[in-house]
C-alpha cells in the first residue's frame, strides 16, 4: 500500500519535472528567436555586442537557465550603453537606434525576469500541491493538455510579432492564461478535495454509526443465547443447555474420561403444589435448583431438566463418589428450612446415578440414571440409587 503510494508519487514527479522542462523549453525558443532578431538588428554595430550576442546565442543553443541567461542580457545592455557613449553621433550608427536597442534589450530582460518567475510559481505550486499527493489524474492531464496549446500559441504567435513590443504584449497574455488554468485547476482541485473530505467525513460517522449497531446487536444476540440456554425460575441451565452440554461429554466419554449422570426429582412436589399453591411450588424449584448448583460447583454441570427434575453430570468422577455427592445432595435438600404460614415444610428428593459408559449415546446414559431415579421412589424416597 505504502510502496504504491510512493510509486505513484515518484511518477507523478517524473512527469511534472518532464513537464516544466518543456515549459522552460518553449521559453527559451522565444528567448532565441529573440537573439537572433536583435542580433541581425546590431549587427552593424559589431565589437562587444556581436561577441555577447554570440555568446547569448551559443547559451540557448546548450541548455539555458534563467540564471545564465540574465547576466548576459545585462551585459548586452551595457554594451549598448558603452557603445553610446564611445561612439561619436556620425560614427554608423544614430543615437535613436542604439537608445531604441538599449530599451529592447531591458524589455526581454523584464520579459525574462517575468517568465522565470511565473515558471517558479507554477513549479512551487506543483511541488505543494504533489507533496499533499491529491492531484486527481483526469484533471492534472487536462491542464497538462492546455498548458502544452498555451506554449505552442506562444511559440507561434513570437514568430508573427512584428516587434518587441506585440511580441512583449502576446507572452504576457499567454502567461496569464496558462496562470489561469493553474488557478482554475486549483480552484478545481479544492472543491474537489473539500467535496472528499465531507464523503469520507460522512462515511467515518456512518461506519461509527454501524460499528455500534452491530455491537449492540452482537450484544442482544449473546443475550439472547444465553436467555435460550437459561431456565428462567431457578436461573440453572436449562434441558438445551444439558442436551448441548452432552454432546461433547459423550466424546470425552469415547476418548476414555469418565463421567456420570445423575437425575433428581422433587418427591410429592404435586401436594406441595396442592397444599401451599403454585407460587410456593415455585419458590421450593428455585431454592433446590440453586442448592444442587451451589453444592456441585465446580464437581458436576446441574441444569433443569424440566417439571421437578434436575440433571447432574460428574466429571472425572467414580460411580462411587457420584453417589456419595447425591446422597448429600439429598440430605441437604432435606435440611432446608421451608416454611409455610409459619410451619416447618419438609421437601425431600430422591436421585439415580449411573456411569456414562464409553460405547453408549447420552440419551441411553440418562435413561438409566432416570430407572434408578425410579428405582429409588419404589424402595422409599428421599435416597439415592446408582444402576
Ligand atoms: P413423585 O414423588 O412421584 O415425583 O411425585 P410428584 O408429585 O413430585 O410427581 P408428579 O409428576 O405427579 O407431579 C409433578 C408436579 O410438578 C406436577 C406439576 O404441576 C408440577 N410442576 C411442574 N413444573 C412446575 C413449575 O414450574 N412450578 C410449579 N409450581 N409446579 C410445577
Ligand atoms: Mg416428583
Ligand atoms: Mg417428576
Amino acid at each position: 500500500m505504502e510502496q504504491d503510494v510512493w510509486e505513484r508519487k515518484y511518477h507523478l514527479a517524473l512527469e511534472r519535472m518532464e513537464r516544466d522542462e518543456r515549459e522552460f523549453r518553449a521559453v527559451e525558443e522565444l528567448l532565441r528567436r529573440l537573439s537572433l532578431r536583435l542580433a541581425a538588428l546590431v549587427r552593424p554595430a559589431g565589437g562587444d555586442i556581436e561577441a555577447l550576442l554570440e555568446r547569448l546565442t551559443s547559451e540557448l543553443r546548450g541548455t539555458p537557465s534563467p540564471a545564465s541567461i540574465e547576466p548576459l542580457l545585462e551585459a548586452l545592455a551595457e554594451a549598448v550603453t558603452r557603445m553610446d557613449e564611445a561612439l561619436p553621433p556620425d560614427a554608423g550608427v544614430d543615437a535613436a537606434t542604439v537608445e531604441a536597442l538599449r530599451a529592447d534589450i531591458a524589455r526581454l530582460q523584464d520579459l525574462l525576469a517575468m517568465v522565470s518567475a511565473r515558471l517558479g510559481d507554477m513549479t512551487r505550486y506543483l511541488a505543494a500541491e504533489l507533496e499533499e499527493a491529491r492531484t486527481e489524474e483526469g484533471g492534472s492531464r487536462e491542464l497538462d493538455a492546455r498548458v502544452r496549446e498555451e506554449m505552442r500559441a506562444l511559440g507561434e504567435r513570437t514568430l508573427a510579432a512584428g516587434d518587441l513590443a506585440s511580441l512583449q504584449a502576446e507572452v504576457s497574455q499567454r502567461l496569464s492564461l496558462i496562470d489561469r488554468h493553474f488557478r482554475d485547476y486549483r480552484d478545481r482541485e479544492d472543491a474537489r478535495l473539500a467535496a472528499y473530505r465531507d464523503r469520507a467525513e460522512r462515511m467515518r460517522d456512518r461506519v461509527e454509526e454501524l460499528e455500534s449497531q452491530a455491537s449492540t446487536l452482537q450484544d442482544s444476540l449473546r443475550r439472547e443465547h444465553e436467555l435460550a440456554l437459561t431456565d428462567g425460575l431457578t436461573g440453572l441451565p436449562n434441558r438445551l443447555a444439558y442436551e448441548r452440554r452432552m454432546v461433547e461429554v459423550e466424546r470425552e466419554v469415547r476418548e476414555g474420561a469418565m463421567a456420570c449422570v445423575g437425575a433428581f426429582d422433587i418427591d410429592h412436589f404435586k401436594s406441595i403444589n396442592d397444599t401451599y399453591g403454585h407460587a410456593a411450588g415455585d419458590a421450593v424449584l428455585r431454592i433446590v435448583g440453586q442448592t444442587l448448583a451451589r453444592e456441585l460447583d465446580g464437581r458436576a454441570f446441574v441444569a433443569r431438566y424440566g417439571g421437578e427434575e434436575f440433571v447432574a453430570v460428574f466429571h472425572r468422577t467414580s460411580p462411587a463418589d457420584a453417589e456419595t455427592l447425591a446422597q448429600g445432595l439429598c440430605a441437604t435438600v432435606e435440611r432446608l428450612a421451608f416454611h409455610a404460614s409459619s410451619k416447618p415444610v419438609t421437601v425431600t428428593m430422591s436421585g439415580g446415578i449411573t456411569r456414562f459408559e464409553a460405547h453408549e449415546r447420552a440419551a441411553d446414559a440418562f435413561d438409566r440414571a432416570d430407572r434408578a431415579l425410579y428405582a429409588a421412589k419404589r424402595e422409599g424416597r428421599n435416597r439415592c440409587v446408582r444402576l
